[in-house]
């Protein structure tokens, strides 16, 4: 083996040691380019740095998204803001830079079914995760059903302290089942706790005035969790037509009357 070959192994195997796998991907071809191009020892430092840190950067970026469970993969270029009411791609866009997160403020999305609020929490989410910041996305009813879990086998407070964590909560779907007087309950606790805290994302196809109907009746509850949740908050209202059904009905009913097809020029 020459020494060239020697050298390879070693620093191979010292980069992985350091676990700093983009510079074992890149460094030999960087090597390469250096000499070719007559780089000085510090250039070529610098790229073989450079593709280190990006590539920690995406394998962060990879862990979060992975860790904040989203159903599926939502993002902002492939919402069509022309399609909807109510929803304005200059203040999502102000939301997707994450400012509210670091001031630990929420948003609140609601509106009728099928009109993107679950599609636009989780492309606000996936911006988060991309920016480095520990999401979560649950679907109200699961977060329950968890809670109660968690409490009947007195692990109440560990799953507390775990989602206290998480720097953006996304709460999907509340309303649709509503909660007992428990449940309720164990949700004001985990939405309140967070309270200036930890910023949450709701989305509901609930007016403010029925939300006591899913928080198990409790009108006082109700009313001091929209207090806090509200309190620092963007409300989102969507309006409309499902987004789905509206596609459906425009691929069966043509918006303008077919084209008569021009009849081929006939010859002089
Ligand atoms: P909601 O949560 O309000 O019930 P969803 O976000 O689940 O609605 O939207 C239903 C479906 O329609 C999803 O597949 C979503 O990606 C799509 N959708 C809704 N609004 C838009 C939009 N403006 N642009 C692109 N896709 C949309
Ligand atoms: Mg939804």
């Amino acid at each position: 083996m020459s020494r060239a070959a020697v050298a390879k192994d070693v620093l191979a195997s010292q980069a992985r040691a350091l676990k700093m796998p983009g510079l074992v991907r890149v460094f030999e071809s960087l090597a390469r380019q250096a000499r070719e191009e007559h780089w000085s020892y510090e250039e070529y430092l610098h790229e073989v740095l450079a593709a280190e840190q990006t590539s920690r950067n995406d394998s962060a970026v990879r862990h979060r998204l992975h860790e904040a469970h989203f159903p599926e993969t939502k993002t902002l270029d492939t919402f069509d803001f022309g399609a909807v009411e109510g929803i304005s791609a200059a203040q999502i866009g102000e939301l997707a830079r994450g400012e509210y997160i670091a001031r630990a403020e929420n948003v609140i999305l609601a509106g009728p079914i099928g009109t993107g609020k679950t599609h636009l929490a989780i492309a606000l989410g996936v911006e988060a995760a991309r920016q480095k910041r520990r999401v979560l996305f649950v679907r109200a009813a699961d977060l329950v059903r968890t809670l109660v879990e968690a409490r009947d086998a007195r692990e109440l407070g560990r799953l507390q302290r775990k989602m206290q964590a998480v720097e953006l909560l996304v709460c999907d779907e509340l309303g649709f089942v509503p909660f007992d007087r428990t449940g309720g309950e164990l949700l004001f606790n985990v939405l309140t706790e967070r309270y200036e805290h930890g910023s949450v994302i709701v989305t509901t196809n609930l007016a403010f005035a029925e939300w006591v109907k899913v928080l198990g009746g409790d009108e006082k509850l109700c009313t001091a969790l929209l207090d806090r949740l509200a309190h620092h908050a963007t409300v989102i209202t969507t309006k409309g037509k499902s987004y789905r059904m509206r596609r459906r009905s425009e691929a069966q009913t043509p918006a303008h009357p077919p084209v008569a097809v021009a009849k081929p020029a006939r010859p002089q």
